[in-house]
């Protein structure tokens, strides 16, 4: 499988995702809802998957193998940020539709107020929110969507940022303090720059909908925008 052919899949399926959310009505109500519930449910598969096999082509350069595996869940207690208004939403969807709906958003409530007051501890200077997100790490609070096995609960529609996390060393550096050692061997998959622009172009087709970056405040906001439809 060739790195630039899955590409081409790849950008191809953003911009067939960003066409159809430009034809989305300009109010945003049960109409927009539908819409955007429709365009969701045909195109993300397709889209994730040509992303996976991207992910997958690039694993298969390098030299060393992967050490990840089912149920090991110890970069789930990373706070989950960088995640795109359409992964927001689709993960949205997927939960509401769960019985234990309520208690999630109580969960996302939680952790968002919870990481919002280890960064306010740490001042205003470019490096605050590194310092904050490692202080939510190492507190070992799990995702809101971490089932008890160690699996992800909404594994079909997990971000991107969770989908390009891996480590080559040992599951047991990935674990506390010991992600700073020198054994710590994890990585992350990047994107070109090419990529990365289509998603941004992508993502704002749906600017007026203001969703934040944070995979657990992005939830809790698309409640407040769309909890009251039916889906
Ligand atoms: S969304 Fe899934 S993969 Fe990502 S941190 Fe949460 S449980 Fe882990």
């Amino acid at each position: 499988m060739k790195v630039n052919n899955v590409l081409d899949e790849f950008l191809n399926a953003i911009s067939v995702l960003q066409q159809e959310l430009l034809s989305l009505p300009q109010e945003i109500g049960l109409e927009y809802h539908q819409k955007l519930w429709e365009i969701l449910q045909t195109r993300l598969p397709p889209l994730h998957q040509t992303y996976d096999r991207y992910v997958t082509s690039e694993l298969a350069t390098r030299e060393n193998s992967i050490s990840c595996g089912k149920g090991c869940s110890h970069c789930c207690r990373h706070y989950v940020t960088s995640v795109e208004p359409f992964e927001i939403l689709a993960i949205h969807f997927q939960i509401r539709q769960r019985k234990d709906y309520p208690d999630l958003l109580f969960s996302s409530h939680a952790r968002t107020t919870r990481f919002e007051q280890l960064l306010n501890k740490e001042g205003g200077d470019v490096e605050a929110e590194d310092r904050a997100l490692y202080r939510y790490y190492l507190r070992g609070i799990p995702c809101s969507f971490l089932e008890k096995d160690g699996t992800c609960g909404i594994y079909e529609n997990r971000p991107m940022s969770c989908r390009m996390f891996f480590s080559e060393s040992a599951p047991r550096f990935c674990e506390g303090n010991a992600v700073t050692s020198g054994w710590n061997k994890n990585f992350q998959i990047e994107l070109p720059d090419i990529a990365e622009e289509a998603l941004a172009r992508c993502s704002e087709a749906l600017a007026n909908l203001n969703l934040p970056v944070g995979l657990f405040e992005g939830v809790l906001e698309a409640n407040s925008l769309f909890g009251q439809y039916e889906s």
